[in-house]
């Protein structure tokens, strides 16, 4: 039962969450080989609101079979490029046809409003599914002069080939169910590869409703499968199959790590994108009109669980005060209700198990010695809501300073000497994305030159777009999403020499 809801669900997604949701296998929807379903939580009132298919290691191999068929004699391998892109753009009109319906599953069962992710993340998959359409006829080779160092009297004829990597194994985390989901399959399905795809546990819902439209795309049976179930289970066997190509994972550096290891196997080729504690940087010359906000938009956007999220404010004394208070007062100002609440302007976390870790690291940075300026308790009786948090009297080292909270607190801390600040920047495991704010125009380009990050916003935060890649330095992971960078990941090269 879904309770506080103000916005009414529309029918097609109550009747999608009343029956137990099975798995796409083959292009058929079929139940778990053991029989078993997990639940799924509404995490606005911690209650059960559906169950899912639980696959696992019998499902994934059912799943890799059918997408090594579609693969190597399927449909899809003589399907041309031009006609893939048509059904790569013919999934991004049908899924913006059901943004509505796609806005109020992720609501549910990631606990983000429902305005937010039609305007976010329902948007951001349209316009990828778009942007990778018109990539499908232009992966090219290219002609190559070759000298014949080995065969001098001979001449040669040399040029590459960009193939599909072959079967794609995806695993997607919560924080953005579909949009995760979305990044992954447009790029592989122009590429030409197949993919088995598992979604996070906690969030199933939006990737097997896409299954749906996929299907209803014309994309033949076996080239996506949607596999639902546990890490542990479902997402190891997919990581460790021996017949699986390449494997795309987000998610935590903890399981990206585990993902090498249970790859290296049958050296399937691995993308990672990972965690990050990204710097914020406010210089003393800019705007702050603009950048108070924007620095609460870069911490508190989807609650804080951003794998980009500006979690390390840093600003230059002068400024500190004003700065941090006005961040506060921008913390102060959110409202705290379920998705589905149209005056709320934040939803709970996605489980219990994060609000344990959210609430875990403010005590620990309490009891290193951080203060609080805002909130940061629990709120309400049911479902899993944090108050955002803005922490001052931070040190370097401290584990809320260099440890991924994934949730809505920020740690400011004081800089004296732009000289000095990006080594303290830099200095973490990770190097997902930095922000600068400053008026002084070669400042920022020099600065941005020297963050040790995948990508770099300067008077702005979390501007996401299809053709702009998006990844990881250091332990923020392997390659690159979107733009035409990520055909890397699902193409291979092949060269071929023919002498004349
Ligand atoms: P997680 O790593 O626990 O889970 C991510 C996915 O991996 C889930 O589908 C899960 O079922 C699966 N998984 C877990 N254990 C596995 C195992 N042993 N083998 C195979 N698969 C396994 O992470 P999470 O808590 O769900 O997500 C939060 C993390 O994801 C954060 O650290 C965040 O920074 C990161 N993230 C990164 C990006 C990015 O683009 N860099 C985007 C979103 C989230």
């Amino acid at each position: 039962a879904v309770s506080n809801t103000e916005i009414k669900i529309v029918p097609e997604v109550s009747s999608f969450i009343t029956q137990p949701r099975p798995m796409l296998i083959d292009g058929k929807w079929v139940q778990a080989a053991s029989g078993k379903t997990f639940p799924v939580y509404n995490p606005a009132t911690g209650e059960v609101m559906a169950h899912v298919a639980e696959g696992d290691k019998e499902d994934i191999e059912r799943a890799v079979k059918a997408a090594r068929k579609a693969f190597e004699s399927g449909p899809w391998r003589n399907i041309s490029p031009s006609e893939r892109g048509r059904m790569v753009w013919k999934l991004a009109d049908l899924l913006e046809a059901h943004a509505d319906e796609f806005a109020q599953l992720e609501a549910l069962d990631n606990g983000k409003s429902v305005k937010v992710a039609k305007a976010a993340d329902v948007a951001l998959a349209v316009d990828i599914f778009r942007y990778m359409a018109g990539w499908a006829t232009k992966i090219e080779g290219n002609t190559i002069p070759i000298s014949g160092v080995t065969a001098p009297r001979s001449t040669f004829f040399a040029y590459t080939l960009r193939e599909p990597i072959g079967v794609v194994g995806q695993i997607i985390p919560w924080n953005f169910p579909l949009l995760m989901a979305a990044w992954k399959l447009a790029p592989a399905l122009s590429a030409g590869c197949t993919i088995v795809l598992k979604p996070a546990e906690q969030t199933p819902l939006s990737a097997l409703r896409l299954g749906e439209l996929i299907l209803e795309a014309g994309i033949p049976e076996g080239v996506v499968n949607i596999v639902p179930g546990y890490g542990e289970t479902a997402g190891a066997a997919l990581a460790a199959h021996p017949d699986v190509d390449k494997i795309a994972f987000t998610g935590s550096t903890e399981v990206g790590k585990i993902i090498v290891k249970a790859a290296a196997g049958n050296l399937k080729k691995v993308s990672l994108e990972l965690g990050g504690k990204s710097p914020n940087i406010v210089f003393k010359d800019a705007n702050l009109k603009q950048t108070i906000p924007g620095a609460a938009f870069a911490i508190f956007f989807n609650h804080g669980q951003c794998c980009n999220a500006g979690s390390r404010l840093y600003i230059e004394q002068g400024v500190f005060d004003e700065v941090v208070e006005g961040v506060a007062e921008e913390a102060q100002k959110i409202k705290l209700g379920s998705g589905f609440d149209p005056t709320a302007t934040m939803g709970p976390l996605v489980s219990d198990e994060q609000l344990n870790r959210v609430c875990g690291y403010l005590e620990s940075g309490f009891s290193q010695g951080a203060r609080a300026l805002t909130g940061g308790k629990r709120f309400g009786e049911k479902g899993y809501f944090v108050e955002p948090k803005v922490l001052v009297d931070a040190k370097q080292d401290m584990k809320v300073v260099q440890e991924e909270i994934f949730g809505p607190v920020v740690v400011a801390i004081p800089f004296k000497d732009p000289n000095e600040i990006m080594p303290l920047a830099n200095d973490t495991t990770y190097g997902l994305a930095a922000g600068i704010w400053t008026n002084d125009i070669s400042k920022a380009h020099r600065f941005a030159a020297r963050l040790r990050a995948g990508t770099v916003w300067i008077n702005s935060y979390s501007v996401f777009d299809a053709a702009l890649p998006f990844g990881g330095y250091k332990q923020s992971g392997w390659g690159r999403e979107m733009g035409h960078e990520v055909l890397e990941n699902y193409t291979e090269v092949k060269s071929v020499c023919i002498g004349l």
